[in-house]
């Protein structure tokens, strides 16, 4: 009887949970997707200070929400961890990259360093994986004001294909005093209460990476001294992902062509130089790595090199004074500068001076690439950075959302516009099933909550309208964040989702995320169809011929760059890459062939 009610309980208030969370996220979705949005427009400086606050102030808010939220669900064992692959340095660098700003305003260095037997990817929940980091990495920040954070990952067992690894997030801040250490893992608790004020946050941090960690089969403790650093050290047990990975060009070349390569590193961080030193060696590189430039320019006059690396920012000297110091001695030497985002001077000098910029924290992969390029080997990978709007002409899919929130609505235009994609909005589900009936999507957008039809409803609908190849990618977006959502969500037929609040970001990220798994037209209707076409662009012309062949040369200079590099991918054997272009270019065809749509 009693347990009943302790259940019953319990459900109550996951219950309530789910709801808050719903109740909570949406409106929060409103304020950040907007802000963002705000972010983008032309602002003077009073303008882009406020809306830098109420993004901060939104954020922090999310947060804390999340943190409460997160919490509640790990007391109450309600916590479920995915089990997907996930690749250790992408994690890493991108919760670097989320801190990069903070950590530059400080002036403080991210490293990292995985020694190379540790298995490069493994399988585990990498959003929680993310929030551990994320949460130590912050902390370090945020007790720092000189120095580096660093990360550092071994190996430290291996029992049966189950690998234990070690991670130590090491600062160089005031340090915590040893009789604190106990109390730190508990809920809701912070060192010194006085100095609550100064550094902020709920003391739920640390507690929750703690329940997480211990989730993943491992636990976390601390190492640190007053005044000189903490290290917060955490095990987890994951199994290496072993599966078939695509062919990654970049990464098989350059493990050959950097080898035997003679680098010089100069820097007066002992922790990047040994990084650096690791790092330039793992590919085959003979490195010489000193911290004074004196001894640096010593080196380089006797020496052969072909290649420096010079950090920016060293206490006697900058690197701009040591590069135009090696110039003046050897013209031939190609530099590199390391250097950390937001420091760098406006000088035109260092075009001249260097042959690349490195941004710290360094991801490997980038890193490999500008050595390669700057030692002159190509690898193959020129392809540019498309800007934002441009992604429309890259994935040209339809996209329908279906959204009752009138304000959310409205987000989620101008986020889509801000991508390229004029989208259709159903504002609820049945009109969504309709919308889906009459005209074929690519891609549904789908909230969960609506009025007349829920999204649950109108996804089995519209799965159920549709034959399997012309079936939509449906995402749903939704703000409950407990545990059996996502079952739900998949189990009605979703393919993924997104949770409330999302910014542009995010959703860019999942419409390139299902690129490749987006239907093309019935390939049984073209040729019909094709007769039609050719009248139907006429239609979209207006009788102007001009303008028809406009529009078929404009679709011949697109595919036609498209097609050779099919050619290549066939020829060089490179499946996902054949499958890949085939796909978007038979979209394209699609988009421009197929009658009743615009054109594209
Ligand atoms: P909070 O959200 O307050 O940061 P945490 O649980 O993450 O909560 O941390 C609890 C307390 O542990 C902090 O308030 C701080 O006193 C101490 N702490 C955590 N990380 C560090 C660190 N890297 N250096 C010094 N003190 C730390």
């Amino acid at each position: 009887m009693k347990r009943q009610i302790a259940d019953d309980q319990n459900k109550a208030k996951s219950d309530f949970l789910a709801n808050m969370s719903h109740e909570i996220r949406t409106p929060m979705n409103g304020v950040i997707g907007m802000t963002s949005l705000l972010a983008l427009t032309q602002l003077d400086a009073e303008q882009q200070d406020y809306v830098d606050t109420i993004r901060l102030s939104g954020e922090s808010l999310l947060s804390i929400i999340n943190d409460i939220l997160d919490f509640s669900k790990i007391e109450s064992g309600k916590m479920e961890l995915e089990a997907e692959p996930f690749r250790i340095s992408t994690i890493i660098e991108d919760s670097y990259d989320l801190m990069s700003v903070k950590a530059n305003e400080k002036g403080l260095d991210l490293l990292y360093y995985i020694e190379p037997d540790v298995p490069a990817d493994i399988i585990g929940d990498p959003t929680r994986f993310r929030q551990i980091l994320l949460n130590l990495i912050s902390n370090g920040i945020k007790f720092t004001s000189k120095g580096e954070i660093e990360i550092a990952v071994e190996k430290i067992g291996l029992t049966d294909g189950v690998y234990t690894l070690k991670f130590t997030i090491k600062d160089t801040g005031v340090g915590i005093a040893p009789d604190k250490f106990y109390k730190l893992f508990d809920s809701f608790s912070q060192v010194d209460s006085s100095t609550t004020r100064k550094y902020g946050g709920t003391g739920l941090g640390l507690a929750i990476c703690q329940r997480l960690v211990s989730l993943m089969g491992g636990s976390i403790y601390v190492e640190s001294e007053e005044g000189r650093g903490s290290s917060f050290i955490f095990t987890i047990k994951a199994e290496a992902d072993t599966s078939v990975k695509y062919f990654k060009p970049e990464e098989k070349r350059s493990s050959d062509t950097l080898k035997g390569k003679k680098v010089i590193v100069l820097d007066d961080n002992e922790t990047n130089l040994k990084i650096l030193r690791k790092q330039c060696s793992l590919w085959g590189m003979d490195v010489t790595a000193v911290n004074n430039y004196k001894e640096a320019l010593i080196l380089m006059m006797s020496r052969h090199f072909d290649i420096a690396i010079i950090d920016l920012l060293m206490p006697d000297i900058n690197g701009i004074e040591v590069a135009r110091l090696v110039q003046q001695r050897n013209k031939n030497l190609p530099l590199v500068l390391f250097s950390s985002a937001g420091h760098l001077p406006d000088d035109a000098d260092i075009k001249d001076l260097f042959s690349a910029v490195i941004n710290k924290p360094a991801r490997q992969a980038e890193m490999q690439a500008v050595l390669m390029n700057v030692l002159g080997i190509s690898n193959g990978l020129n392809a540019e950075v498309k800007a934002d709007d441009e992604m429309m002409e890259t994935l040209p899919i339809r996209i329908l959302v279906a959204e009752d929130d009138a304000i959310n609505q409205k987000f989620v235009t101008r986020a889509m516009a801000r991508l390229g994609y004029t989208i259709d909005l159903a504002v609820n589900g049945l009109e969504a099933v309709q919308k889906a009936a009459a005209t074929d999507y690519q891609l549904v957008f789908m909230d969960i909550m609506m009025p007349v039809m829920d999204g649950y409803e109108a996804t089995s609908s519209i799965i159920q309208n549709s034959n399997a190849h012309s079936r939509p990618v449906v995402i749903g977006l939704t703000a409950n964040a407990l545990n059996g959502e996502k079952e739900r969500l998949l189990e009605a037929g979703m393919d993924d989702y997104l949770s409330k609040p999302y910014k542009v970001q995010d959703i860019k990220a999942m419409i390139d995320k299902w690129a490749g798994k987006y239907p093309i037209p019935d390939e049984t209707m073209l040729p019909d169809q094709r007769a039609t076409n050719l009248e139907y662009i006429m239609e979209l012309a207006g009788g102007d011929d001009e303008f028809v062949i406009e529009i078929i040369e404009s679709f011949i200079d697109t595919a036609g760059p498209n097609i050779n590099l099919l050619k290549d991918a066939v020829t060089g054997g490179d499946e996902e890459a054949t499958k890949f272009l085939a796909h978007k270019l038979k979209v394209r065809s699609g988009s421009w062939v197929t009658k009743n749509r615009e054109i594209y």
